[in-house]
């Protein structure tokens, strides 16, 4: 199925952000939407919009981090729309801290929610892609998988592997499935900042306020990479303001 009208997509991370944006961009162009993310007053926000405006949309509570709400993600696709074109996994958590404040339990909730959390996802949709003989990952990862800038080198490490996993899917996924990996820039959303250290987080968002571009800068990129015709694969798309060093 070419274009992006009529295709059933689903978003992790679609209560805020890059997410929700993306969410509602897609469901203007005829998407049929399943929103997953942990808060679900957020999510029937979403959902709400965009059915307010005549647009499709299912919402579930996910966390990406436990393999079974993936399953289910999916599932719902199968169950609500009959099949499942894109997944586009962009949960994430930018709780960036120096290694010396020993945030450990950061440090896991990145490792998990981009990683196993993205693993979660191709585990759950890679059969239904297989069987379809059609599917698209999009996975976003950041301008932080390309160079690391302290202190965040625990998000970056675990950015790079999903850069990494996304070139591997793309080398044994052809010749039926597309992979995309949409790399952003500082990106003004409420996730920055948001978990760290609040002499960092206050820096973060100084940051965000200076040179951030909006939501709907990424949430294009995604939507590039979806509208083309079957057969085109956008490998990788890196979106930064231009004020970003
Ligand atoms: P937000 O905080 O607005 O969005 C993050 C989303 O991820 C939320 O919807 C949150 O929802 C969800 N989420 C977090 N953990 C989990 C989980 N375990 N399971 C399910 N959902 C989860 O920030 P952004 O929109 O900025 O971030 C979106 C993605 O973009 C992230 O992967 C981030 O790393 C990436 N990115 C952002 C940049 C920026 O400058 N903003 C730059 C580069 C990359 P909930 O809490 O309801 O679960």
């Amino acid at each position: 199925m070419s274009g992006i009208s009529g295709k059933v997509i689903a978003i992790t991370g679609a209560s805020s952000g890059i997410g929700e944006t993306t969410a509602i961009h897609l469901a203007r162009k005829g998407a049929r939407l399943v929103v997953g993310a942990r808060r679900e007053d957020r999510l029937t926000d979403v959902v709400n919009h965009i059915t307010a405006e005549s647009g499709t949309a299912t919402g579930l509570v996910v966390d990406v981090t436990r393999r079974e709400d993936l399953q289910r993600m999916a599932d719902t696709a199968m169950d609500r729309y009959g099949r499942l074109d894109v997944l586009v996994s962009n949960a994430g958590t930018m709780a960036v801290s120096p290694f010396d404040d020993l945030r450990q339990d950061d440090w896991d909730a990145m490792v998990a929610t981009h990683i196993t959390g993205l693993l979660n996802g191709i585990g759950a949709a890679l059969p239904i892609f297989r069987r379809q003989r059609s599917g698209h990952f999009v996975n976003v990862a950041s301008t932080a998988a390309y160079v690391v800038k302290t202190p965040q080198a625990v998000y970056a490490a675990t950015k790079t592997a999903v850069k990494v996993l996304t070139e591997g899917l793309r080398q044994e996924s052809g010749p039926d499935l597309r992979v995309t990996l949409v790399s952003p820039g500082f990106t003004n959303t409420e996730g920055i900042g948001k978990g760290a250290d609040p002499e960092i987080a206050a820096a973060m968002t100084r940051q965000r306020d200076e040179i951030a571009m909006p939501p709907s800068a990424v949430a294009s990129a995604i939507s590039y990479a979806v509208e083309q015709p079957d057969g085109v694969d956008i490998s990788e798309i890196v979106v930064r303001p231009t004020a970003q060093a």
